[in-house]
């Protein structure tokens, strides 16, 4: 086995390992495999011990455990100096973050101590080699992502500074199903944390419910800008209500303040997977279709017979919203 280790950095959520870090576990063995490696993980709080098994069952071989009650809740200096103490002391080759709001706070921090590269809200992470004049690197992270605004998408390597590291967003990776015979080795750490490095203390979580499950549900209808006016979004709103959706929407759509921001879907809003995705009214740019395109099945309603969408559309509507809508919920009631 290879020492090309690659390392997790785990969050919680609620008291619950957050739904990213399994995802980034998923994703690490992926590249773990292609290594020959092993996936391991830094976990930080508070009485935590008795989650970590769940780690194991999706493929992380190793956790190095950091309890303290002072380290309960996130705090950025504590846990940035915890997680650049466990790469010094364990030397991954990767490490991973959720582009969250706790994993976008400790990783910048983390590669400018280690003078490490990094690259934020990656889509896609791949083992693969890079050449550089007469230089080849083999066996490096690919990291890669949307740039310039979504026009291109670029893979940006660091491969003169290990570990590598990435942070990638929330939904944007799949969880495998669990397997239950795998264990996990719990390694106890000590942290050489001083007094002086709690500055901060949290005084209260105060959590805001999201106004939609855009992520866990099994059909999406979204909104877009072909869909902005009054009597279009209010069919939208049927149709999702009809066949059991929730409702997304475009960046646009959302900016217009018609909806709050937890319903945008792409690149920058929620990743979604779902069973069904309708898209109604929307064009299909890429940063749409960013976090839209592993829908199960896709049905696109627009009335521009080249719209982008219709690329990636199973089934694809040329039509004005208020004309097919009402005979989808029509055709779909009559089924019944
Ligand atoms: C850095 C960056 C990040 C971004 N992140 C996101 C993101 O996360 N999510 C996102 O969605 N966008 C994002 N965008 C914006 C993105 O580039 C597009 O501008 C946006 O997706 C377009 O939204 P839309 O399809 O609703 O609107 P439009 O592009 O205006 O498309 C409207 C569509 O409706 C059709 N239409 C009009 N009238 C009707 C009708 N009566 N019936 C049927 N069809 C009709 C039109 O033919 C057209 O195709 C981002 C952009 C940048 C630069």
């Amino acid at each position: 086995m290879s020492d090309k280790n690659v390392m997790v950095f785990i969050e919680y959520n609620n008291g619950k390992i957050a739904d990213v870090s399994l995802e980034l576990i998923c994703e690490a063995k992926k590249l773990a495999s292609k290594l020959g490696s092993a996936v391991t993980a830094v976990a930080i709080g508070d009485k935590i011990a008795t989650s970590l098994p769940l780690l194991g069952y999706h493929g992380c071989s190793k956790v190095f455990l950091y309890e303290d009650k002072r380290l309960a809740n996130f705090t950025s200096v504590p846990y940035a100096k915890i997680v650049v103490e466990t790469i010094k002391k364990y030397n991954p080759y990767i490490v991973l973050f959720g582009a969250t709001t706790n994993g976008r706070d400790v990783a910048p921090r983390v590669a400018s101590e280690l003078k490490c590269g990094l690259t934020a809200d990656c889509t896609d992470l791949q083992i693969g080699e890079h050449d550089i004049k007469d230089k080849v690197y083999k066996d490096i992270l690919l990291q890669i992502r949307p740039a310039f605004g979504g026009n291109i998408i670029a893979t940006i390597v660091s491969p003169e500074s290990i570990p590598s590291m990435a942070t990638v967003r929330e939904g944007v990776m799949k969880i495998s199903p669990p397997n239950m015979e795998l264990t996990i080795e719990i390694v106890k750490e000590e942290h050489q944390l001083s007094a002086d490095d709690f500055m901060s203390e949290v005084l209260e979580i105060v959590r805001k419910e999201r106004s939609v499950n855009l992520k866990g549900a099994a059909i999406v209808v979204s909104a877009g800008m072909g869909a902005a006016d009054e009597d279009s979004f209010a069919l939208v709103k049927e149709l999702a209500k009809t066949v059991g959706g929730v409702v997304g929407a475009s960046r646009p759509f959302v900016d217009s303040g018609r909806l709050e921001r937890d319903h945008q879907v792409g690149q920058t809003g929620t990743t979604v997977r779902p069973n069904l995705y309708i898209a109604c009214g929307i064009s299909g740019q890429i940063q749409h279709r960013a976090g839209m395109a592993e829908s199960k099945r896709i049905i696109a309603i627009n009335s521009d017979p080249n719209a982008p969408i219709f690329g990636i559309a199973h089934y694809g509507i040329v039509g004005d919203i208020k004309e097919i809508i009402p005979r989808m919920i029509k055709a779909y009631k009559n089924k019944l």
